[in-house]
C-alpha cells in the first residue's frame, strides 16, 4: 500500500492549531514511501529498530530528523549517536549514561525523552512514576550528564478501544509531564509531551500531547 496523502493533509491540518509536531513512524516501509512524504515537506520521521534506521538514514537527505521511538539496547547506542535527533525511548539511568558517553564522543549533545509505563498492559516498556523522579533528580544533580537533554516525556496508551481508559492514561502523563515541568525547573527545554498515535491522536491532542507519533495511517498497515 502506497503512502496516503490525502490523510497526511488531514493529519497536518488537525495538529495546526496547537502547533503538535507530526513524527511520521516509517518501520518496515521503503525509502520511497519516506521520500514521498519528504518532497510534501514531512522532516521528521521515527525508527523503531536501529539496524533499519542504519540501513535507511544514508540513504535519504540529511535534513531528516530522525527520532528514535523503540526499545534501545544500550550496545546500540553508538550506532545512532552521531545523527539521531531525539531518542523517545529512554528508560534506564544506565541507557541515558550510554548515550551521554556517546554524545559526548560524538561532540553533540543529544535531546532524550523519558519513556513513561502508562498502558494497563504488561507488554509495554517503561518507567513508573517513582523511577522517573529518581531519575530526574539524579540528572538534576550530577553535572556529567551534559551531552544530554532531557526534552519531556513519551507514553503509549493501552492496546484498546475503550477512549475512556485511554483518556484516563494520557491526562496521567500530561499531569507528570506539568509535576516535572514544576518540580525541576533546571530542566529549561522540557516542553515535549509525546503521545498518541493513529488510533488515539485526537484524543492525545486533547489530553496535552505536542508531539504524535503515525504511522499506519500514514503509510498504510504493517505486514
Ligand atoms: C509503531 C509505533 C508507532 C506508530 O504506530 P501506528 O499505530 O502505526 O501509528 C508509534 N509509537 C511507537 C513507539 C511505535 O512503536
Amino acid at each position: 500500500m502506497a503512502v496516503d496523502i490525502n490523510t497526511y493533509h488531514l493529519i497536518q491540518q488537525a495538529l495546526q492549531p496547537t502547533h503538535t509536531t507530526l513524527v511520521a513512524v516509517s518501520k518496515t516501509k521503503p525509502i520511497e514511501d519516506i521520500l514521498t512524504l519528504y518532497r510534501l515537506g514531512q522532516r521528521d520521521f521515527g525508527e523503531n529498530y536501529v539496524q533499519e534506521l542504519m540501513e535507511k538514514q544514508p540513504q535519504l537527505p540529511t535534513d531528516i530528523r530522525w527520532h528514535f521511538i523503540g526499545h534501545l539496547q544500550k550496545n546500540k547506542v553508538k550506532y545512532i549517536a552521531p545523527f539521531v535527533h531525539l531518542i523517545h525511548s529512554v528508560d534506564s539511568l544506565t541507557l541515558l549514561a550510554e548515550i551521554n558517553k556517546h554524545a559526548q564522543k560524538n561532540n553533540r549533545k543529544i535531546d532524550c525523552l523519558l519513556e513513561v509505563f502508562i498502558a494497563n498492559e504488561t507488554t509495554k516498556f517503561g518507567l513508573n512514576d517513582e523511577e522517573l523522579f529518581e531519575i530526574m533528580s539524579v540528572i538534576n544533580d550530577n553535572a556529567d550528564y551534559q551531552y544530554i537533554q532531557i526534552r519531556g516525556l513519551m507514553g503509549m496508551a493501552s492496546f484498546t478501544n475503550d477512549e475512556k481508559q485511554i483518556q484516563k492514561e494520557f491526562q496521567y502523563l500530561h499531569q507528570l509531564y506539568e509535576t516535572c515541568q514544576i518540580q525541576f525547573p533546571y530542566f529549561t527545554q522540557f516542553n515535549i509531551l509525546s503521545m498518541g498515535m493513529s488510533s488515539d491522536y485526537r484524543l492525545a491532542i486533547a489530553n496535552g500531547s505536542n508531539m504524535v507519533r503515525i504511522g499506519s495511517l500514514l503509510f498504510g498497515a504493517r505486514s
